[in-house]
């Protein structure tokens, strides 16, 4: 019955008095834990001196795998979670998110982390930035990983998507996890670890888990570390001023409880499908979880004109949801996790009634179906309206943290967003117009309080994923009362995990820090053309120096009659002579890249597989007929695909002139095989 932590490497049951975790439906016993006794000091030990250096031995791209791996057998174990899960409370709804969306998440980073970034331990933040007139000394900002923990206070609401979103970009980071789910709902956590670690597919050191609390934890972090919370407000102030937190500047993220609003468009009139869409989505956001989200629609912003349509039309909807035991037949709404969540919504609800009024649900009277009433933390939806939000001060600040909603009139946009704004910061906004202009001033004016803001129409409608739904590509956290914090992101969460230093020096040194050639380093000698050489043997530096060849005026008529393109500053003298840019006649850029690839291309048979595109690509200067242009390729970067038996390598590419000017400057990016004889590659 006791959960067990994983503290470093061993499952450990924690001694001393224990937390009784509850079905919250049939308030039936169902784990206990306590950390007493837990060793917290080794476990950061721990996770720096073991967890840290495996994962920092890997390459971004071998964690990728890893994760990928692991993402997938979790999918195999779905029923026994989804089981376990019932017992927090949640519908099957609320579990795909949770369980689905979390494993989701894991195999999103892992495939961003394939994709975005490099196969390599340092991630390069931006271009070679340059600081001198003679180029000997620029600087670049390279990303490394933390040598410390990360620690992850997750929320009872999403115990495995609450690990799972923190975990993944942390670990494709290289920065192991200390988790610490919080503690009614940790049943659920403990059994998704027990999973991941049976896998076997982590190396050690990268997770460990505390059930119960966190006992001197924070007094051991040291500016290595990194604390990512989701919670109260409350909670999220005590810890992100922990003397030690304080003292060692450590990172601390957090995603707080916060206030959303929804927002119907003026144009939204009750015979449009917006005005639909929206009904849908705030009694979805309500039921959800049992609106256990700390994304929920808390403030359904509407035209005053339309108050009464879209209580009508919100009573009707939620009146179709049954409440009562997840795994009865019929349910759409499970209880709250607990009683004592239970009785923190009924006393905010009381809080806010005593500035609106109830219009739909009775917090004291309600259907329950397949369970007890008494024994489960059970709740009905409750639909509050505010006719004086402007006046009124609770419907800004309390949250209700349960399937609670409440219905506010606005006189128009400006309104609108001034009522949104009052929350002081929250997660996510939403829109639901058919006027993209009406749109665009919502969005930009909710976006400096807002951390997401989605807008809805009868066009994305059905492709939309919601209002309450974080996403693994888009950032998740918000300003002020939300936290202040950010996670997700694709790879913006993985960069939270590491540090951007700014490096400065030669060229030759930034191509040494990097592993990837900066303009000015070295220019190495290949011995044969570089397209003679598979991966493994090309370096980076290796640099071929095409012949020239003039540029003529057939040139640029034969491209213009292949191409079509006949642009006047190509083709008349008269008229080219009049732009500003030009004054006279000029080549076709795209002719210019084709021309280089005829100078710099070995024609053979080889290891270079293909040409996937160009990036960066600039046109610095016009040439003119009569002009002369040659082609330096350098093997810039090399990224091995080792499970497809070539890699992807990229060329820094400048055209110049006979004067020896760049006229145009890109990266050609190319797949080279490992084999000389590409043959090989299906063998
Ligand atoms: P808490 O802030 O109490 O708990 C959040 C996490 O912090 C839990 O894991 C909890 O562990 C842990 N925690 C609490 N105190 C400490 C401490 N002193 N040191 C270290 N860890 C600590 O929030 P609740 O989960 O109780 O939820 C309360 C409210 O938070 C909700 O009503 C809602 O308003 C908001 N919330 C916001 C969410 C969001 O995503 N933004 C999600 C869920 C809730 P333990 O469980 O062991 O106490």
């Amino acid at each position: 019955m006791r959960l067990q932590s994983y503290v470093a490497g061993r499952w450990k049951s924690g001694e001393g008095r224990a937390s009784q975790l509850h079905d919250a439906s049939t308030g039936a016993l169902v784990a206990e834990a306590a950390s007493g006794g837990l060793d917290f000091r080794a476990m950061l030990d721990h996770a720096r001196d073991v967890g840290g250096p495996a994962l920092r031995s890997m390459t971004f791209h071998e964690r990728a795998a890893m994760l990928r791996a692991l993402g997938k057998r979790l999918f195999g174990f779905k029923d026994e979670f989804y089981a376990l899960s019932h017992r927090t409370g949640a519908t099957k709804g609320d579990s795909w998110i949770d369980i689905d969306g979390g494993i989701g998440t894991m195999l999103v980073f892992a495939s961003k982390g394939a994709r975005e970034l490099p196969n390599s331990r340092v991630y390069l933040d931006g271009a070679v930035e340059p600081l001198s007139k003679g180029g000997t000394f620029v600087g670049q900002h390279v990303c490394v990983p933390l040598e410390g923990a990360a620690i992850h206070i997750n929320a009872f609401n999403f115990p495995v998507w609450g690990m799972l979103e923190k975990l993944a970009p942390a670990l494709l980071a290289g920065v192991p996890a200390i988790v610490k789910p919080a503690t009614s709902t940790s049943y659920l956590t403990e059994l998704v670890v027990r999973r991941i670690v049976e896998t076997g597919l982590l190396p050690p050191g990268a997770l460990q888990l505390i059930c119960g609390s966190v006992g001197d934890l924070f007094d051991h972090l040291g500016c290595q570390d990194i604390v990512s919370f989701t919670g109260s407000a409350a909670t999220a102030a005590k810890l992100r001023t922990h003397p030690a937190v304080v003292r060692n500047s450590v990172r601390f993220v957090a995603e707080t409880d916060s206030l959303n609003s929804s927002i119907l468009g003026p144009d939204a009139g009750p015979e449009s499908p917006e005005f639909g869409l929206f009904v849908q989505e705030v009694a979805r956001e309500m039921t959800v979880k049992a609106g256990q989200k700390c994304t929920a629609i808390r403030k359904a912003l509407v035209p005053e004109a339309r108050i009464a349509d879209i209580v009508a039309a919100l009573r009707a909807k939620l009146a179709e949801t049954v409440v009562g035991d997840p795994r009865a037949e019929g349910v759409r709404m499970g209880p709250l996790a607990n009683l004592a969540q239970r009785d923190e919504v009924r006393s905010r609800v009381a809080e806010l009634a005593r500035e609106s009024e109830l219009v739909a649900g009775d917090p004291e009277h309600f259907e329950v179906s397949g369970a007890d009433r008494a024994r489960g933390a059970f709740f009905p939806p409750i639909l509050l309206l505010c006719r004086d939000a402007a006046k009124s001060r609770a419907v800004h600040r309390v949250e209700a943290f349960g399937p609670v909603s409440t219905v506010i009139g606005y006189s128009n946009i400006a309104d609108a967003i001034a009522l949104a704004r009052r929350g002081e910061g929250s997660l996510a906004g939403s829109v639901f117009t058919a006027d993209d202009d009406v749109a665009a001033e919502l969005v930009l004016g909710l976006a400096p309080y807002h951390g997401r803001v989605l807008v809805v129409n009868r066009h994305c409608a059905k492709e939309s994923t919601g209002h309450g739904s974080p996403l693994a590509p888009l950032v998740h956290g918000g300003p002020g009362r939300a936290g202040g914090g950010e996670e997700l992101g694709g790879v913006r969460g993985v960069l939270h995990y590491m540090q951007r230093t700014a490096v400065q020096g030669t060229p030759d040194v930034i191509t040494a820090v990097g592993g990837r050639w900066a303009r000015g380093s070295m220019e190495r000698d290949p011995g044969r053309h570089p397209f003679r050489k598979p991966f493994h043997d090309l370096a980076i530096g290796d640099t071929f120096n095409s012949a020239d060849r003039e540029v003529t005026v057939a040139d640029i008529e034969r491209f213009a009659a292949l191409s079509g393109d006949h642009f006047y500053a190509h083709m008349s003298e008269t008229e080219a002579a009049r732009n500003p840019l030009f004054g006279g006649r000029v080549a076709h850029g795209y002719f210019l890249i084709s021309a280089a690839a005829g100078l710099f291309v070995d024609p053979g048979y080889g290891p270079v597989l293909g040409n996937y595109g160009l990036d960066n690509l600039r046109f610095v200067k016009p040439v003119k007929p009569g002009d002369r242009i040659r082609v330096r390729l350098t093997c810039r970067e090399k990224s091995l695909r080792a499970d497809k038996g070539w890699g992807e390598v990229t060329w820094d590419t400048e055209i110049r002139n006979q004067d020896g000017e760049t006229v145009a400057s890109y990266h050609v990016l190319t797949m080279v095989s490992v084999h000389a004889v590409p043959d090989a590659v299906k063998e």
